[in-house]
């Protein structure tokens, strides 16, 4: 299925073609078990080794004994899909995407339920997502069982590495890129895509602890007709130096505005964002194409409405939310993402302002009922989750 990306037209986030497109039922992973068959690592890591690496997770630092890989060429499409031993790569110091950054990727995670099944969370909207960042990058589209079914053979070769404690998954990363060995400026004709596996604590070390915000007027991560919408390693790259700047004012997080005006609150570097009024209504920037369409931000959408409040997709300018903030009329601001699931936003600061938010009660909310559903603590009733093991 051919999907785009969602534009300003399309207002409410829950009918985008990508919110449509990760509806679609998967079939159970039984089936699609095998599609990339198991290569064993030679020496895995040892239950000691292992039950080392598995305390004091932070974020992505320590991997699994095993990757998923596929390659597709221009003459073969998409072949040797295979669950291999996790190691380094053998990459020719031509190969494009270290010039020209052709690279898409995602982030899932797997979590562990009480009784021992392994669980991810919407996994064909990631699918779905992915082959919609694959198209601006002119990159092959992976069939979007495939996509699965690579999370399904990593996942089930991999299955002690999945933590069990309060916050912890296996957190995977999909990605592909442009390995062809060539400088000229094309569409490559060889593409890797690999997933590898990353048992993780929580993303923000101080948990649901208030993070503070530095808001960029210099820099955007993305631009109209650019790759914003796309999950693509260049829009994180244009995000560093700002996020240095960030550390230099004292602040956790960059949030960007908009390049246009460079007036409205876009999003941060790798999360979205969300403001709760005092009156209960939770307003978010629409998607205009430069915004990243996250999971995280569609399921809270969904939780919210159907929770009975008031859910709004629409501009939101910098000058009117630090005045909604000083006056009260905002309680809460937070941002929202697969890695850190939720997290509240104590302060923004940038050039002539810096105001402290107080409230957390509607973003705790939504993180237990999220972690909830992911954990198997309560009831899923969208379906949104996906037993893997
Ligand atoms: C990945 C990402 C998000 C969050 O998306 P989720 O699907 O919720 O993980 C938000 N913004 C950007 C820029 C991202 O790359």
């Amino acid at each position: 299925m051919s999907v785009t990306p969602a534009a300003a037209s399309t207002p409410d986030s829950l009918e985008t073609p990508l919110a449509r497109a990760a509806a679609v039922p998967v079939p159970p992973a039984d089936s699609l078990a095998g599609r990339f068959p198991l290569q064993p690592h030679p020496r895995p890591a040892t239950d000691a080794e292992r039950a080392q690496a598995l305390t004091d997770l932070h974020f992505g630092r320590v991997f699994t004994d095993h990757m998923a890989h596929a390659r597709w060429t221009r003459e073969g499409g998409w072949a040797g899909h295979a669950v291999v031993p996790f190691g380094d790569l053998t990459l020719s110091p031509a190969a494009a995407v270290l010039h020209y950054a052709q690279e898409v990727f995602e982030g899932i995670k797997a979590y562990r339920h009480a009784d021992g099944s392994i669980w991810t969370f919407r996994p064909r909207y990631n699918a779905a997502r992915m082959n919609l960042s694959a198209r601006r990058m002119a990159i092959p589209e992976l069939p979007e069982e495939d996509f699965i079914a690579s999370l399904v053979d990593l996942v089930r070769a991999d299955a002690e590495w999945v933590p069990s404690g309060e916050g912890e998954s296996l957190y995977l990363r999909p990605y592909a890129f442009a390995s062809e060995a060539f400088l000229g400026v094309h569409a490559a004709s060889t593409i890797d895509y690999y997933v590898i596996a990353s048992p993780s604590g929580a993303y923000f070390t101080h948990g649901l602890q208030p993070i503070s915000i530095w808001v960029s007027q210099d820099y955007h991560r993305a631009g109209r007709g650019g790759t914003g919408f796309a999950k693509t390693g260049g829009n994180y790259a244009s995000s560093l130096l700002p996020q240095q700047e960030a550390d230099a004012e004292g602040c956790d997080q960059v949030c960007f505005l908009d390049d246009v005006t460079e007036k409205n609150l876009e999003e941060l570097g790798g999360m979205n964002v969300m403001v709760v009024d005092a009156d209960g209504t939770v307003r978010t920037p629409q998607l205009t194409g430069t915004i990243l369409e996250g999971n995280t931000r569609s399921a809270i959408i969904r939780l919210l409405k159907d929770s009975g409040r008031r859910v709004v997709e629409e501009t939101i300018p910098l000058e009117s939310l630090l005045e909604d903030i000083s006056s009260g009329k905002v309680r809460e601001v937070f941002a929202c993402g697969t890695a850190a699931v939720v997290v509240p936003l104590g302060r923004l600061k940038g050039r002539g302002f810096d105001v402290a938010i107080e409230g957390s009660e509607v973003t705790h909310e939504i993180y237990e009922r999220l972690t909830g559903i992911q954990y198997g603590r309560l009831e899923d009733p969208y379906n949104w989750m996906y037993r893997l093991v």
